[in-house]
C-alpha cells in the first residue's frame, strides 16, 4: 500500500511537473491507501499544475423511439432503462465505473465541475480548461489541455479509459453520435457524443516512445503520455487507417456505425 511519499515520488518521476493533467484511475490495485483518494490527489497536485477528471453521468441517458440514422444506437431499445434514468443535477455523483477519484476530487475545496449532463469534467486549479466545454463541444477541455502541453495520467488503467483519444478521433474527422440526456424539466440532445473505446489499446505501441511508466508494489503502475504526442499519433493512425482503434465485437453499434460511414 503506497503512502503519500511513494505516490509523490512516482508522480515526480513521471515528470509532469508544471503541467496540467487529466487523470484516469483505478485505485483497487493499491489496496488500502493511507489517506485515501484525497491524499493521492494532494500528491498529484503537488507534482503537476492542475488536475481534471471525467465525472461522467451515463445514468442520465435516455434512448428515444426515433432519431437520426446511422447513429450507433437501436432506437426504442431503451424503454425499461429509460425508466431508471435520473435527471442531471450539478451535485450528481459521477458513475461508479469512473472509479472513486472523480467523486473525491469534486469533494475538494475549490473543485469545479462542468454542467454537461452526460460528459461533465471535474477539476482543481484548472478553471480555464473546464470553461471551454459547451454542450456542442463536449471534449473542448481536452483541446485546451493539449494546447497547454498537458499530460494524460493513467493509474492502474489502460488506454480503454483514455478519454483524450476520443478528442483525437474527432480531429481526424471520425464521426460522433447524438445522445439524449434527462434534465429535471426536459430531455436535451447532446451532439458529438464519442464512440466506443474498447479498441483503444491498439494505440499503445504508437505512443510507447513517449510514455513514461512507474511500476509500483503489487503490480500497480502509473503511466503518463504527453497529450500533444498522443493526439498527433492517433490522428495519423486514423488518417492512414480509417478503421483503426475500433473494437472487434460484432454487435458493437458505435464501431459498426463508424465502419458503415
Ligand atoms: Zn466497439
Amino acid at each position: 500500500m503506497p503512502g503519500y511519499a511513494d505516490l509523490k515520488h512516482a508522480f515526480d518521476e513521471l515528470g509532469v511537473g508544471g503541467r496540467p493533467v487529466i487523470v484516469h484511475a483505478s485505485l483497487k490495485k493499491f489496496g488500502h491507501i493511507a489517506g485515501g483518494p484525497k491524499m493521492l490527489l494532494q500528491a498529484l497536485l503537488s507534482s503537476s499544475n492542475g488536475v481534471i477528471v471525467p465525472a461522467f453521468t451515463y445514468k442520465t441517458m435516455v434512448t428515444p423511439e426515433v432519431g437520426p440514422p446511422n447513429n450507433g444506437i437501436v432506437y426504442g431499445s431503451g424503454r425499461d432503462l429509460n425508466k431508471m434514468a435520473e435527471p442531471f443535477r450539478m451535485d450528481m455523483p459521477p458513475d461508479k465505473m469512473m472509479g472513486v477519484l472523480p467523486a473525491a476530487l469534486l469533494a475538494e475545496k475549490g473543485a469545479r465541475r462542468t454542467s454537461h449532463p452526460i460528459l461533465s469534467f471535474g477539476g482543481l486549479q484548472t478553471d480555464e480548461i473546464l470553461l471551454a466545454q459547451t454542450l456542442f463541444d463536449p471534449l473542448a477541455p481536452i483541446r485546451v489541455l493539449t494546447e497547454t502541453d498537458g499530460w494524460v495520467v493513467l493509474i492502474n488503467v489502460d488506454h480503454t479509459s483514455n478519454t483524450s483519444i476520443h478528442y483525437a478521433e474527432s480531429l481526424a474527422g471520425r464521426r460522433g453520435f447524438v445522445r439524449w440526456a434527462l434534465m429535471p424539466d426536459r430531455i436535451i440532445e447532446c451532439p458529438r457524443f464519442p464512440g466506443d473505446s474498447s479498441g483503444f489499446n491498439a494505440i499503445e505501441e504508437h505512443v510507447r516512445p513517449y510514455t513514461r511508466r512507474v511500476e509500483m508494489e503489487g503490480g500497480a503502475f502509473i503511466q503518463a503520455v504527453p497529450l500533444k504526442r498522443l493526439i498527433e499519433r492517433t490522428v495519423e493512425l486514423i488518417k492512414k487507417d480509417p478503421l483503426a482503434l475500433l473494437c472487434q465485437r460484432e454487435d458493437c453499434e458505435r464501431c459498426n456505425a463508424v465502419r458503415d460511414a
